[in-house]
């Protein structure tokens, strides 16, 4: 018998397995949901109870994608991109994970997010009764310019789509676009205002010559206008991508 081929009947592999499960099952036990503070199930950071009762917009009067919302498409009537998929509104509690994780470097919460957008994502396909693989699909987001990259020390986004890319073996481009300019805050700014200030804010990378992917996924934390995506989706159809969906947290329509 060759070593460790068998432990009581189960091959090592097995027992290793075995033991994962067992590990991860016990990190779950101890683990508490950020906003109850009961056991967690599913996810080390949220319990099914709290999942189950987020707010999520009511997809199931019109679907997933939001700019079939006729009140959604009246305010963002110039969208670049082809469809837009958001958990929900800027709220409680997906406002407060993107501001721990934003401004108090609580990057954990990022796989929580994409957590929530991985099965966000899964249930909208299955309403297109769309496999993954039936299309060339590739991730990209949005970018920060250098001096804030450095100033916060990470891309929200970024581990945002990292995670959610994994979670599909989807191709994740993270450095395919470049933000240029640095651009001032957009809170508060009209369309009129973000347009001048993201007038050529992206460049697509010089070193990538292709993209090879019919379908972009492009992620983003927080929609307001449409006004960055807008300006990154001309640039990757000026490339020849056919299909850009816009998957991001939370929309926050102007008031
Ligand atoms: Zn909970």
């Amino acid at each position: 018998m060759e070593f460790g081929n068998y432990i009581n009947g189960d091959s090592f592999l097995k027992v290793r397995q075995k033991l994962i499960l067992a590990i991860h099952r016990f990190k779950l036990l101890i683990s508490c949901c950020t906003l109850c503070g009961n056991a967690c199930q599913q996810h080390q950071l949220l319990c099914q109870f709290c999942q189950d009762d987020l707010p999520y917009f009511k997809r199931d009067l019109v679907g997933f994608d939001l700019l079939l919302w006729p009140a959604i498409n009246q305010v963002l009537p110039k969208a670049q991109f082809d469809h837009l998929l958001c958990l929900g509104p800027y709220q409680w509690p997906f406002a407060l994970w993107i501001n721990q994780l934003k401004y108090q470097g609580q990057t954990e919460l990022s796989g929580l997010l994409a957590y929530l957008l991985s099965q966000h994502w899964n249930n909208y396909l299955t309403e297109q009764k769309q496999r993954p693989a039936s299309e060339n699909i590739l991730v990209v987001s949005v970018p920060l310019h250098i001096k804030k990259w450095q100033s916060r020390g990470f891309n929200q986004a970024h581990l945002i789509a990292k995670h959610f890319a994994d979670q599909f073996n989807y191709p994740y481009q993270p450095e395919l676009l470049i933000r240029d300019k640095a651009t001032h805050s957009q809170v508060g700014q009209s369309g009129v205002q973000r347009r001048k200030n993201l007038a050529q804010a992206f460049i697509i990378n010089p070193s990538n010559k292709e993209i090879h992917a019919d379908h972009v996924v492009l992620i983003d934390d927080v929609v307001t206008t449409g006004t960055t995506a807008n300006e990154i989706c001309k640039l990757l159809k000026k490339r020849g991508v056919q299909k850009i969906t816009l998957l991001s947290i939370c929309l926050a329509l102007p008031s």
